[in-house]
């Protein structure tokens, strides 16, 4: 009741943000869970809905330069990772256009298509 009408990703195993409860993607657009954000182990998806961004910034990282803009939740603004624009190393290319959540700024969920489980 009251919710503000947003996206949804669909699918089962939902992340959502951890303060909010925003539905933000789902597990089939997981890519990796090898990444390292700001507050620990973030994880590298496809596609993320429902996300407000900044600017772009040229940013530095232990796997070379990359232009970013950062993420936030477009219900409560907390900050949840970051979106890579541009890759500079060719090695690193795969990650443009996907987005970053740290992994202590969402929650993971049961979605509906698990429910009979
Ligand atoms: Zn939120």
């Amino acid at each position: 009741m009251g919710r503000i009408f947003l996206e949804h990703p669909g699918g089962s195993r939902l992340f959502q943000c951890a303060n909010c409860d925003t539905v933000l993607t789902n597990r089939g657009q997981l890519i990796s869970t090898r990444f390292t954000g700001a507050t620990g182990r973030a994880f590298l998806f496809n596609k993320v809905v429902n996300l407000n961004c900044s600017e772009v910034q040229d940013r530095v990282m232990l796997t070379g330069r990359h232009m970013v803009r950062d993420v936030s939740c477009k219900v409560c603004a907390t900050k949840l990772g970051w979106i890579y624009e541009f890759a500079t190393e060719d090695e690193q290319r795969y990650k443009e256009g996907h987005v970053i959540l740290e992994r202590a700024l969402v929650s993971e969920t049961d979605g509906i298509d698990d429910a009979h489980e």
